[in-house]
Parts: structure tokens; C-alpha cells; sequence
């Protein structure tokens, strides 16, 4: 689960030496894409609503948004809190190469509940319910307040986990199909390796104090469905 507000809510100022590395990067990776969508345009002539379906491809300043768009398919779309989150353009603006796995220390119902309060200051894209429903809450394109580390959700989708870390009966086979599916299919979008360098847990991540996913967490299965999805959808 995520922060106290005000802690990363907001935008980054300056960009230190790091920050300029990414630029370069980033300037020839831009000028790729372009270049590949305008072949693409120039030959095939692609209607602009087919394009939209690999968005995630597209320059940031083309990348539509429609109202109730979800980026999994058979997501269901309920919206976060604008507080909960920032906006952005990913994966143009920061890379994204992280997924991290959260437990909700509560019911789906609550975890919804509370990343539609302006006054939480967190939330993650993703809720995954018990019985393997998904509901996405923001969009990939956006920088959603669940890490408690700036970098980490700049760099990260979050999925959370209805149930508690101490309580092993939160992790159902339904929750743990639906889920690697959904990182299964992160994962390929953006080319993140599927291995646990890549794919975290809250606890993993820099300078928190969080414990989710916990011990209960069957990381191995988790992988193992992970890559299992991967191949299956490839
Ligand atoms: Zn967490």
C-alpha cells in the first residue's frame, strides 16, 4: 500500500546528472518512433484508431486518452483520486522497467475506497480482487503515488493485492493467475524482463518501510505463472 501525502506528490524540478543521461536517451528512442510511425503511416495508411491500440508506441504527444480506457484488457475502469497520482507520458517521458506487488492490508472494496480520496496521497494502477477481478484506477501513461520512493513510481506500474501479508489465505489461485497475467502482459509492453530484478515487491523498493507483499507471497509460483503467461499471449 502506499505514502503519507505530500511525500512524492510532487513534480520533479531539476535534473541532476542522471536525469540528463535519460534525456539523450530518450531523444533517440523519440526520433525511432516518430520514424516508425510514419512508415508505418506512410505505407499501410493505418487508421488512427488502430494505432491507438499500441499507444504505448506512439510519440507522447499523439498518445490518445480516452475517457474509461483501460490498458488490460477485460480491466474494469474505476478512476483514482487526480490527488492519488500524477500525470505523465510514459513510457516516453521515464522508462518504465519495474513492476511492484502490494497487499492492500484490507478488502478490495476498502482499497478502492480509499485511492478515490483526495486525502489518501496514494495509489496503485492496479487492485486485484480475490476472485481474480481487476480493476485499473490509472493509467500506465501516469505516475501513480504507490512506491513511496519518486524514482521507483516513475519507473513502475503497482499492482495491488486484496488481503493481508499475515494471512496466507489472501493469496488465491484466482488472484495469482489474474495477476500474472496482467504483469505478464506489462512486462511485454515494455519489454521489462521477467525475473524478480524486475518484478518486486513493496518491501524491495528503496528506503521503505512497508513489508507487502510478505512472506505469505509465493514468489516462486508467481514467477513461474508469470512466465507461463508471457509465453502463452506471445
Ligand atoms: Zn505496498
Amino acid at each position: 500500500m502506499g505514502e503519507k501525502k505530500g511525500k512524492q506528490g510532487k513534480p520533479r524540478s531539476g535534473k541532476g546528472k542522471a536525469g540528463a543521461k535519460d534525456a539523450d536517451r530518450r531523444v533517440g528512442r523519440r526520433t525511432l518512433l516518430i520514424g516508425g510511425a510514419a512508415a508505418a503511416l506512410g505505407t499501410a495508411a493505418l487508421a488512427r484508431d488502430k494505432l491507438g491500440h499500441l499507444w504505448w508506441r506512439l510519440p507522447g504527444v499523439e498518445k490518445p486518452r480516452v475517457a474509461g480506457a483501460v490498458d488490460f484488457r477485460g480491466a474494469q475502469w474505476v478512476a483514482a483520486s487526480a490527488a492519488n497520482w500524477r500525470r505523465a507520458d510514459r513510457p516516453d517521458d521515464y522508462g518504465i522497467d519495474r513492476v511492484i506487488i502490494h497487499v492492500t492490508q484490507g478488502s478490495f472494496r476498502s482499497a478502492v475506497k480509499v485511492f478515490q480520496d483526495p486525502g489518501h496521497g496514494a495509489a496503485a494502477h492496479y487492485v486485484v480482487r480475490k476472485d481474480g477481478h481487476i480493476t485499473q484506477m490509472i493509467r500506465e501513461l501516469d505516475v501513480a503515488f504507490h512506491a513511496g520512493n519518486r524514482e521507483y513510481n516513475e519507473r513502475s506500474v503497482g499492482i495491488e493485492h486484496e488481503g493481508f501479508v499475515e494471512r496466507a489465505s489472501s493469496f488465491t489461485d484466482a488472484m495469482y493467475a489474474a495477476s500474472a497475467r496482467l504483469t505478464a502482459a506489462i512486462c511485454g509492453r515494455y519489454g521489462i524482463p521477467l525475473d524478480r530484478k524486475h518484478i518486486i515487491g513493496h518491501v524491495e523498493v528503496p528506503g521503505t518501510d512497508h513489508t507487502d507483499p510478505g512472506r505469505y507471497w509465493d514468489w516462486d509460483r508467481y514467477m513461474r505463472l508469470v512466465r507461463k503467461a508471457s509465453t502463452a499471449s506471445a
